[in-house]
């Protein structure tokens, strides 16, 4: 068995998030998984940073500290508590006589009702189908209009770049004006019962519809009366002029998302015109203007995203944002990694190209994070503060029983995609094929029913032997491929998402054993989904 000291080998998920495949944990797992179809216990051993080993009981969710010796015998140790007479055997072995305290404590803990069988028979969603219904027709929130497909920019690595083999390619479509008061109006009848609404203009490049927008939020801010509004555009910073910024700063309830991938060599080596020439420049000067005309509205109103594809990066770009005096202090509100799957391979070599010692990269982020110094790094705690978050607030489940699908999310009541046709998707990171009805004739309930039951047929009898079945996030978009359910791309999927799992746990009981107070910054975390 490897020591906690040997550094795991790392790689991006598919949503940005770190993994590691640290050798115990694959070995573990290969060696459970042979033992029996039906799992008996669904656990998974973690070793800290410091070396101790940790059990994470997936009936439960609860985590018990545990010695090497169990670590060594587990499989052996579990297995006498579901026979009894098997551990008669094990005790009788002079190899295995030293396990007795462990196994005593491991039945001191099933006698007590802390650990389970696997008694989890069925999965289900946290949602009914008719809890949904009545939900996505009055209390929607978020509604988010592809105005254009058209971009100014050609990003290597961008969703609708021809690489993704799920997504739809850049092309000349654009949103009607029609079409978009059509799918306000359908939004608007169905969030008759929410205080609070978001409209959000997406593409392609939002800006290259800008005056559409301007009429769109104009005639939104009259027709919401009496709820609190919130616009958001998310655009690529190259199109903003005077009048824009203008515009954006007589209008408080209107956020500006801009991707901005840190210095300029590593902004510029991926986000490029059609021509081949780098955006960075484009964006900060015209910062510079909007900071010098409306500094408040760039204060409070323009948020970043930052994409990286390489752990090598992190640093680079932890130390643009922290010395760049042109942007005034202002930090990216999200950090995500490079979509690396369902690709036709391009993607990969663009990831892998820009790789170089990933392992140290990893271990060096983690270890400034876990340090007194890297708690307060606005980056980090992007990379890790959700994560911890996570594993932190996770329910624990008394005594097992029903499993639930637990990353995916009723359909449409959180995000409502609308495309520029005016055909319903389920949000803008499941892939376009999926359409659920329009915004003319309105859901399309016998198509949206059929996916929720094949999704779960597809899932259940895979999740329920899972150790990971409570802390999951895998959702629609890790299963549908690219328009009906993909077993092997959803296999690929939960394989990653157990690794960051591992990883998530790993992270947290090494947090945890720093002092019992380490997560208490986690009880005012806010997050916006
Ligand atoms: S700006 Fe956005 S839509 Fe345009 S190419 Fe880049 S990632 Fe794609
Ligand atoms: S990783 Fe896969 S099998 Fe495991 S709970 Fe998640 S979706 Fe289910």
């Amino acid at each position: 068995m490897r020591t906690g000291a040997s550094a795991p080998f790392v790689y991006l998920s598919q949503n940005g998030f770190l993994l590691f495949t640290g050798y115990d944990f694959y070995n573990i797992q290969a060696a459970v998984l042979k033992e029996s179809i039906r799992m008996d216990f669904l656990y998974k051993l973690i070793k800290s940073a410091s070396g101790t080993w940790y059990l994470y009981d997936a009936i439960t969710s609860r985590i018990f500290q545990v010695s090497d010796l169990f670590s060594k015998h587990h499989l052996a140790l579990f297995r006498a508590l579901k026979n009894k007479r098997d551990f008669q055997k094990l005790n009788g072995d002079d190899a295995l006589t030293d396990v007795l305290d462990e196994y005593i404590e491991l039945d001191d803990l099933y006698k007590q009702g802390r650990i389970f069988e696997n008694n989890i028979t069925d999965v289900e969603y946290s949602f009914t189908t008719e809890e949904l219904t009545e939900s996505i027709s009055t209390k929607l929130q978020h509604l988010t209009l592809c105005i254009t497909e058209k971009c100014n920019l050609r990003c290597a690595y961008c969703t609708y770049s021809g690489h993704y083999l799920h997504s739809r390619k850049h092309s000349n479509k654009v949103m009607s004006y029609k079409t978009a008061i059509d799918a306000i109006n359908f939004f608007l009848e169905r969030s008759v019962d929410s205080s609070k609404i978001n409209v959000n203009f997406y593409g392609g490049e939002p800006l290259l519809e800008i005056e559409k927008i301007k009429t769109l939020i104009a005639h939104c801010q009259n027709i919401f009366t009496g709820k609190e509004q919130l616009y958001r555009i998310s655009s690529n910073g190259t199109l903003m002029t005077d009048e824009f910024f203008d515009w954006f700063a007589d209008n408080p309830d209107v956020f500006l998302n801009i991707t901005l991938n840190g210095p300029e060599a590593l902004h510029d080596r991926h986000r490029q015109t059609p021509c081949g020439s780098g955006s960075y420049h484009t964006i900060i000067s015209s910062l510079s203007r909007l900071i010098e005309k409306h500094p408040k509205a760039y204060h409070d109103r323009v948020n970043f995203l930052c994409n990286y594809l390489a752990f090598d990066d992190i640093e680079r770009i932890m130390e643009f944002f922290e010395t760049e005096t042109c942007l005034k202090g202002k930090m990216p509100v999200a950090f995500t990694g490079i979509r690396d799957v369902g690709h036709d391979g391009y993607i990969s070599e663009l990831v892998s190209s820009h790789k170089s010692s990933e392992e140290n990269a990893y271990k060096k982020l983690i270890d400034m994070y876990t340090s007194n110094e890297g708690a307060d790094n606005h980056i980090l705690k992007l990379l890790f503060d959700m994560t911890l978050y996570r594993m932190h607030k996770r329910k624990i489940y008394p005594s097992g029983g029903e499993g639930t699908f637990a990353g995916v999310c009723p359909p449409f009541l959180s995000r409502l995609y609308v495309n520029c046709d005016g055909v319903i998707n389920l949000c803008e990171r499941v892939n376009d094929l999926l359409e659920f009805g329009n915004v003319i004739d309105g859901f399309d309930f016998i198509k949206l029913n059929r996916f929720l039951t094949d999704y779960k047929d597809a899932n259940k009898s895979k999740c329920k032997d899972c150790w990971a079945i409570r802390l999951c996030s895998l959702c629609y978009k890790d299963a549908f491929y690219p328009a009906t359910i993909d077993i092997s791309y959803r296999d690929t999927q939960c394989e990653k998402e157990k690794i960051y799992l591992q990883s998530s746990l790993y992270l947290y009981c090494s947090m945890l054993e720093k002092s019992s107070s380490s997560m208490d910054f986690l009880e005012s975390f806010i997050f916006d989904s």
